[in-house]
């Protein structure tokens, strides 16, 4: 069976956050005073497993586990193993990499496919100031680790934020050049509501970022994009890897979303840009979770909206809370 919205949009990925927490604070995604604890209800494994079971009876061919920080959770190659039982092949994690390199294996050997790694710079001290104090090394063990374990491909992903690494374009760009790394840059949203007036001056447009690459590498290759993937791709010429642009304020790719995201206190969320969400926690504890949680997909899905609204607006929960 396929799941199609109201809009005609195949739904065939899933964001699933496994837990609130996250080992780096960074600046644009982490308020301080974020609870560091999982509360009673976090989703279980077996809760995994069912709502992964309800998703792929409606079609589902990806999933990306996140957060918070997905490996603080324990249970991550639980989880994973759960998607790989059920016959998902694209199994994917996005990370900050700080556990990384200790945990490889035994999340290869669950099933993990590929990664998306954050890496907003690579000089050292923007980066902890960035994260509020991580080390840009770990993020290059994470990347070595995945190279030699074959978990591929390795996407990087950097938030362009004014005042704080817009010197970091072509450092990261050079990353693609003679491996094979996919250096996406991101445009910052506005989740954290705080202060428009600063988003604003903060703000980085994705051509800004691409007119930048260009002056200094000369025009960039367009590459084939995956219609139902937020990046759009190019390549230095002669580059190994690739640089990428996902626009969601300037270009919102709405039109092409075929993702649903569920947080780690079971909120269903229809779409990342608004605050549309459902709890579906009573449908986990149903006496047929597994037809409960079709149920409450098939409503999610039905209120899917058309587009999401990129302006800097009142939100109630930001990226840590949601997942990326
Ligand atoms: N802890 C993991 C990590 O660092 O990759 C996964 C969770 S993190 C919320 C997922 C992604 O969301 C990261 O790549 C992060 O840079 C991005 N993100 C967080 N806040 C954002 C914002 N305001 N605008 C754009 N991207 C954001």
């Amino acid at each position: 069976m396929k799941l199609f919205d109201n809009y005609g949009r195949l739904i065939k990925d899933l964001r699933l956050s496994v837990t609130p927490r996250c080992n780096l604070h960074c600046l644009y995604c982490h308020p301080l005073d974020w609870e560091m604890t999982e509360p009673p209800g976090t989703i279980s494994v077996e809760d995994v497993r069912n709502f992964l079971g309800a998703m792929r009876l409606l079609g589902l061919e990806s999933v990306r586990f996140t957060g918070g920080e997905p490996l603080v959770r324990k249970e991550l190659p639980e989880m994973i193993a759960a998607a790989r039982e059920l016959g998902i092949e694209d199994i994917a994690i996005t990370t900050n990499g700080m556990l990384f390199k200790r945990k490889a294996k035994e999340l290869k050997d669950a099933g993990l496919k590929r990664m998306n790694l954050s890496m907003d710079s690579v000089t050292p001290e923007v980066f902890r100031t960035m994260t509020r104090g991580g080390d840009v090394r770990r993020v290059w063990e994470a990347i070595e680790t995945a190279f030699e374990l074959g978990l591929g491909p390795v996407k990087l992903n950097a938030v362009m934020i004014r005042g704080m690494n817009e010197g970091e374009v072509i450092p990261l760009a050079l990353l693609s050049l003679d491996k094979p790394l996919h250096v996406r840059f991101l445009e910052y949203m506005h989740l954290d509501n705080s202060n428009p007036e600063l988003y604003r001056q903060r703000f980085i447009a994705g051509s800004e970022t691409k007119t930048v690459i260009e002056r200094h590498f000369g025009p960039l290759e367009k590459l084939e994009d995956d219609p139902s993937a937020p990046a759009r791709l190019y390549r230095i010429p002669g580059a190994v890897g690739t640089v990428g642009f996902i626009n969601p304020v300037m270009e919102p790719f709405c039109s092409n979303c075929s993702r649903l995201r569920l947080t780690s206190d079971k909120k269903l969320r229809p779409c990342l840009l608004t605050d549309l969400e459902m709890d579906i926690a009573w449908a986990f504890e149903a006496p047929n979770p597994l037809e409960a949680l079709v149920d409450a997909i098939l409503i999610a899905t039905d209120r899917k909206p058309a587009f999401g609204n990129t302006l800097p607006t009142l939100r109630e929960r930001v990226m840590v809370g949601i997942g990326g």
